[in-house]
């Protein structure tokens, strides 16, 4: 049996970034530091990250002064970090600077008298962030039909969610032209996401069978395993233990892929588990 790794599996650039820095600000100062919601969409690294004393909280009333709080890849408000500072909390910011990119782009339209739009979903934490950058006053769109209820305004600037499909965020740009007189487009989609389905596709369509690694709360591993599934059979696993090998038989080639926030140790945990069966067969 041929296993086959897809090309961009795992952490991206940002998650991998936030990690890091989160494991640097352990080491550096003592143990445990907090991240505003979870660091990251896996519950085994989420874990992980505890043994290590890097805790999730869910607001920032329990920290003392001089308690470190690591900002996640998706960032932040600013009214949060400037709490944050108020309280004497060291601020460690692990925005990935995709989502930095966005942040400014909303500041500066906001400040420049643009209505400022956000192609995305409202309720998700980057959104959030970027919209507190626009003084709280963007609006956020996540599909072209919703523009017809908008009202006409003299200047628009649009940015979009860093995962957002390029597709989308055309759609809405273009139904938006005719809600303004003038303009303003950014393309502040990160590619890591569209990059990881185009790999994962491609490997699908070569394949018996497909492993999707990644948290059963991670929305970008769903999607790879909804993708995945409308070509070969496929199973979305946590981690390795929750393989059976009865899964394997006939099969002649298997795929592996993994969401952006699967660290890369139960990855390779699933290849040996694989290797292993492949022995035994
Ligand atoms: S998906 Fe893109 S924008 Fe989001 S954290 Fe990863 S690299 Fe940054």
């Amino acid at each position: 049996m041929k296993v086959i790794l897809a090309e961009n599996a795992g952490f991206c650039f940002g998650v991998k970034r936030a990690i890091k820095l989160a494991f640097e600000s352990a080491k550096n100062s003592n143990p445990p530091i907090y991240s505003l919601g979870p660091l990251i969409h896996n519950p085994q690294q989420v874990e992980f990250l505890s043994q290590k004393g890097i805790y999730e909280i869910s607001d920032l009333e329990s920290l003392k002064p001089d308690d470190v709080l690591i900002i996640r890849s998706h960032g932040t408000t600013p009214s949060v970090i400037d709490f944050a500072k108020t309280k004497g909390i060291k601020v460690v910011d692990a925005t990935c600077p995709f989502v930095v990119n966005a942040q400014k782009l909303a500041q500066k339209l906001n400040s420049e008298g643009y209505q400022v739009v956000i192609v995305g979903e409202g309720d998700h934490p980057e959104v959030i962030g970027i919209m507190g950058f626009a003084n709280n006053s963007a609006w956020v769109i996540d599909n072209a039909n919703a523009v017809s209820d908008l009202p006409h305004k003299k200047r628009i600037g649009v940015i979009a969610q860093t995962t957002q499909s390029f597709e989308n965020f055309r759609e809405v740009t273009s139904a938006l032209l005719g809600r303004c007189d003038e303009l303003r487009a950014f393309n502040t989609i990160c590619h890591a996401t569209a990059q990881r389905q185009e790999s994962a596709k491609e490997l699908a369509q070569k394949v018996d069978l497909m492993i999707v690694i990644g948290g059963r709360n991670s929305a970008n591993t769903n999607r790879l395993a909804t993708l995945c599934s409308q070509y070969v059979p496929t199973y979305h696993i946590e981690t390795a233990e929750e393989i059976d090998e009865s899964w394997f038989n006939g099969i002649e080639t298997v795929g592996v892929t993994a969401g952006a926030s699967t660290p890369e140790w139960i990855i390779n945990d699933v290849i040996e588990k694989l290797r292993l069966i492949n022995k035994h067969n």
